[in-house]
């Protein structure tokens, strides 16, 4: 089976691995830092902060922001749960902003027009989370804009986004921004195994995410609320988490860090095939906006339903049997038992679940032979039509 996304570990890989397993440091230690600090430079941002996982830096990035019970987030229906999940673990509520029909993204639009609405009834969001979907860019100067008019903060769930451009500045840079998240997870740009990185230009979001990283203990006497005991002393001033990464995962997206730009241009090399060849197959294929560079994360066609015969399912069941791994993203979070049960339903983002009902992921990933994605190209072209 050809998988929808799969890891690129090379040789040198797994030596800078074996090398910290050697080392006198295991976890948190000097490969995160040089992780950290090459991220920050690879996307311009002030400060990087490593993490277990994406999941575990939207939490942080969520808390830094002051998200709690009293707060309101906003979040688009087409991501993967843990952006809207973040905020409920700070008890705050929840709502989504339907998308855009073309860019799958969170829709300016339909979120200018929720502010308005928003603002007379005095429920503007205190946080925005906007998914970078499939590496394509949101419309992040228009959203920033936004957010200083009506007085919110904006994260970016950028798990799709390691190495994609705004305006030609990298995703990361949070020019438009309080706080970016990514994701080391295996099928995403590069991998560290589990893993996350969080960038902002805030000092003082920094720390507090510093702080809350490693259980709310603060270990700088002169930072701390009373005198120090000693030597030994630390203080714990909040509640925190062990979000630490550990030195073996650091090693690993360190050493990918290199790659990085070959992935992200063999992604593209592939998209740009897929775009090619795809062209008279009565799907909608993925749009890269004119200002920006997609990561080219996922490849994901929307198939036209209304043209055709068979239903989604069947192709896809006939693409599973004939070994391609296609897969679908996302379900709109918002049609989830859990959020159904705080009151969301079906019909709430239609374009959300227009677009949900069409998809279809193609596998696209770095090591995908240019042989494996012609006999992918064949099939989709003699299955769809
Ligand atoms: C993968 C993913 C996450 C979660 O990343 P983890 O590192 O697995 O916690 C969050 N948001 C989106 C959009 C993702 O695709």
């Amino acid at each position: 089976m050809i998988p929808y996304a799969r890891h690129d570990v090379s040789e040198e890989d797994i030596e800078t691995v074996v090398k910290v397993l050697r080392s006198d440091w295991l976890t948190q230690g000097p490969v995160v830092e040089r992780f950290e600090s090459a991220f920050s430079d690879y996307c311009g941002a002030k400060y990087a902060l490593a993490v277990v996982n994406a999941s575990a830096g939207l939490h942080l990035a969520c808390r830094a922001l002051g998200v709690n019970k009293n707060s309101l987030v906003w979040v688009s229906p087409n991501t993967f749960v843990a952006s809207a999940n973040c905020a409920r673990y700070c008890g705050s509520e929840v709502d989504f902003v339907d998308i855009d029909a073309q860019t799958y993204n969170i829709s300016v639009d339909e979120l200018e027009k929720r502010l308005c609405e928003a603002k007379r009834t005095g429920q503007t969001p205190d946080v925005l989370i906007v998914t970078h979907f499939a590496g394509q860019p949101c419309d992040l100067e228009q959203i920033y804009q936004l957010s200083k008019e009506y007085g919110f903060s904006v994260i970016e769930d950028a798990a799709h986004a390691v190495g994609a451009e705004y305006r030609g500045k990298k995703i990361g840079g949070c020019q438009h921004s309080d706080i970016c998240v990514f994701s080391f997870h295996p099928v995403k740009i590069i991998t560290s195994g589990e893993g996350g990185m969080i960038t902002t230009n805030r000092e003082d979001l920094y720390q507090r995410m510093a702080d809350l990283r490693v259980h709310g203990v603060v270990r700088d006497s002169a930072r701390m609320e009373c005198n120090s005991d000693g030597p030994w002393y630390y203080q714990q001033q909040e509640l925190g988490y062990n979000y630490r990464l550990s030195d073996i995962h650091a090693a690993l997206g360190l050493s990918q860090m290199k790659r990085v730009d070959a992935f992200l241009s063999r992604r593209r090399e592939l998209a740009n095939r897929y775009k090619d060849q795809l062209s008279n197959v009565p799907i909608q294929l993925p749009l890269e906006q004119t200002d920006s560079k997609s990561s080219w994360h996922l490849y994901v066609v929307r198939i036209q339903l209304e043209n055709i015969a068979q239903t989604r399912k069947e192709i896809f069941e006939t693409l599973k049997s004939a070994g391609i791994g296609v897969n679908v993203h996302y379900i709109p979070v918002h049609v989830q038992p859990y959020y159904r049960a705080l009151g969301f339903q079906p019909g709430d983002f239609p374009e959300a679940e227009k677009y949900y009902n069409e998809a279809l992921t193609l596998p696209l990933f770095p090591a995908l032979t240019d042989s494996k994605q012609e006999f992918i190209i064949d099939h989709v072209r003699e299955i769809i039509k």
